[in-house]
């Protein structure tokens, strides 16, 4: 990608004009209308979906009505709507020559799909602009912090393909928040506040869990500026206990907005925790007080969160203009949940602890690493994200929806296989019992994928689901009688007779004849094909495989509201495991040449086995699991390959 392409797309309407009479020469038409035309090419250049105005916008061509949409600009987002306004409200300019963004997660927990917008919007909007994002962990509340959520988030950054500038700590500017702290007590804008929170509470006219009440001031915020001061270094120096001091903001508390009623600064933590980064501090920078300071530090141009945060916005800006230092803009956008599923870190805690899921990258999660794990390409996720867009407005997506999503991604850009999930054996009985035919077999609809050859042998094995002891008329695979295409195969086959295991009552093998014409007849057309694999030790087929298929972990839309705990709403048929599954002999060749799709951050694909992905001809998208060896293929179900409980 170009970095430079994108920045030149707001031609800015002042220079566009002198161009235009330069190349014109054009006297009969007036600046001013110049100037517009200018302006109107620019807002088209703008919406076009294609950074080079010259080139043909429209659509390829398509080739059949099964042929997949073509692919969505992957930078629509940021070319119109709500982050293109963000833009042009604060265009790149002489006090701003850099676009600066920062995707902000506290390292207490995974990410899960909601950051994934969080991720898109801040990183995808600084590249888009030739700018940088700086990835800043924010570590004012160290409870529950753990190495492995830093390096998780490091990774799932860098999965998405997206690379910071810099990682950065708010923990790092303590000493530079710390110092703003005592110059904002100087200001007469913070004091320090020994009141209890059930005090604290009836200052903001909240008594007995009613709120409205009237607001009033406490004791010390009168105080005069220098006893603050001293209270706050004894603060700071391990004087106080919890709640027994704190640093407030002295704001308005006759503003509406309850972000404005005199917000807590600097807390004391309970029990004296220090800080794992910052221990010579006894007291710990509140979200309020580090955000938009760090985002002032650290030169943030556009400040983008989700609009959970949009009454911060005055208190952000009060806090940076009231210590006259640099104003990032904020600006709020909706974000992006998935319903149908939790992605609270508690109750993800609840579902691994008590044996419900793997661990936190179970596939039927939607932690970031658990989507990776099913095969989900981060490709696929920004896809969505984007055809999604990003508005002021929430979304609240169903997951049959992701998975329409994700199916459209993997369509044209992954190869295909024959797995057979279910077995059974058939016995083509008047074949040689060395008959051995190699079908070619596309990899893909699209020839650049090229083919390969599986073996045809007398023992082949199709899905048990492609087989039915009864035959009937609106039935058309495979019966007693009943002629089936086997995919690529030359001719079909037709069932003769059946073995069953006289104590269960289960088929455990199918008769079949090789419908191959007599010299001059006409071959016989089957109704239908189907999938299969041959038995050939020569060939490596098949190849055996676990495959564990998913359903929603839930069984509604909103677990949470069970009025029996979430965990009364767990669907007891969530995960489905064929343990002796099949996968045709291609299966090698297409491991060896992962990443499918080609996505850039997977190029290591011992350390990114899921990139592994194909398409199982009439059954699923697949990718391997990491719990997979040389010894045993693990794979699990990215999505089925059409849509079944989308039929509202
Ligand atoms: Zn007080």
């Amino acid at each position: 990608m170009d970095p430079s392409k994108p920045t030149e797309l707001p031609v800015r309407p002042k220079e566009a004009p002198k161009e235009a009479e330069a190349a014109e020469g054009e006297p009969k038409i007036s600046k001013r209308e110049l100037a517009k035309q200018a302006k109107k090419a620019a807002k088209n250049a703008a919406k076009s979906n294609n950074p080079q105005p010259a080139k043909e916008t429209k659509p390829k061509p398509q080739n059949g009505p099964k042929e997949a949409p073509a692919p969505r600009d992957p930078d629509a987002m940021f070319k119109i709507g709500f982050l293109s306004d963000v833009y042009q409200e604060r265009p790149l300019s002489e006090t701003h020559p850099k676009i600066r963004t920062r995707f902000p997660p506290e390292p207490n927990g995974f990410l899960h799909i909601g950051h994934s917008k969080a991720i898109a919007v801040n990183f995808g909007f600084a590249r888009y602009h030739g700018g940088e994002c700086i990835l800043r962990f924010d570590d004012t509340n160290p409870e529950g912090e753990e190495e492995r959520y830093y390096s998780a988030i490091r990774d799932i950054v860098s999965w998405l393909g997206f690379t910071p500038v810099r990682e950065t700590h708010a923990s790092d500017n303590f000493d530079r928040l710390y110092e703003l702290s005592e110059e904002l007590i100087k200001r007469d804008g913070a004091y320090v506040c020994h009141c209890t929170k059930a005090e604290v509470k009836a200052q903001r006219g909240e008594t007995d869990g009613q709120r409205g009440g009237q607001r009033f001031a406490c004791p010390h915020r009168t105080r005069p500026i220098e006893e603050s001061l001293s209270e706050f270094r004894a603060m700071r120096d391990g004087k106080y206990k919890a709640g027994e001091a704190a640093l407030r903001m002295k704001q308005d508390l006759e503003d509406p907005n309850p972000q404005m009623w005199d917000l807590f600064a600097w807390r004391i933590p309970e029990g004296g925790k220090q800080h794992l980064r910052a221990s010579k501090y006894a007291m710990f920078p509140t979200y309020d007080m580090a955000h938009g300071l760090c985002d002032s530090i650290e030169g943030i141009t556009h400040s983008l969160c989700t609009t959970e945060f949009q009454l911060s916005r005055v208190s952000y800006e009060w806090l940076n203009d009231k210590l006259d230092v640099y104003r990032p803009m904020q600006r709020e956008y909706g974000r992006l949940n998935i319903t149908g599923t939790v992605l609270s870190k508690r109750k993800i805690i609840q579902l691994v602890k008590e044996g419900h899921v793997r661990d936190w990258d179970d596939p039927r999660l939607y932690t970031l690493i658990a989507l990776r794990r099913r095969g989900v390409p981060p490709g696929a996720i920004l896809s969505f994200v984007n055809e999604l867009g990003v508005t002021k407005v929430g979304s609240n997506v169903q997951m049959h929806k992701f998975d329409q999503s994700v199916r459209q991604y993997l369509e044209t850009t992954v190869p295909r296989l024959m797995v057979v999930l279910e077995p059974l054996k058939v016995v083509i009985d008047d074949l040689a019992d060395d008959h051995e035919e190699m079908c070619e077999v596309p990899y893909s609809k699209d020839p650049a994928f090229g083919t390969h050859n599986v073996p045809f042998t007398k023992t082949v094995y199709i899905e048990r689901s492609d087989f039915r002891e009864v035959d009937a008329t609106d039935y058309f695979r495979l019966a007693p009688g009943k002629t089936v295409g086997l995919i690529k195969v030359p001719y079909p086959i037709t069932a003769t007779h059946f073995d069953k295991d006289p104590a269960t009552g289960v088929v455990t093998c199918v008769h079949a004849k090789y419908e191959k014409p007599a010299e001059g007849a006409a071959p016989i057309k089957p109704k239908t094909f189907i999938h299969w694999v041959g038995e050939s030790a020569r060939h490596h087929s098949p190849i055996r495989a676990e495959i564990r298929t998913f359903n929603s972990l839930f069984k509604s839309e909103d677990p949470s509201s069970n009025p029996a705990g979430f965990l009364a709403d767990i669907n007891p048929d969530s995960e489905q495991i064929y343990a002796d599954a099949m996968i045709d002999p291609g299966f090698e060749e297409i491991s060896r040449g992962a990443p499918w799709p080609k996505e850039a951050a997977e190029t290591d694909v011992t350390a990114n086995k899921h990139s592994i992905r194909f398409q199982g001809m009439r059954t699923a998208y697949f990718a391997v699991d990491r719990e997979s060896t040389p010894e045993k293929t693990i794979l699990n179900r990215i999505v089925t390959l059409k849509d079944t409980q989308g039929k509202t």
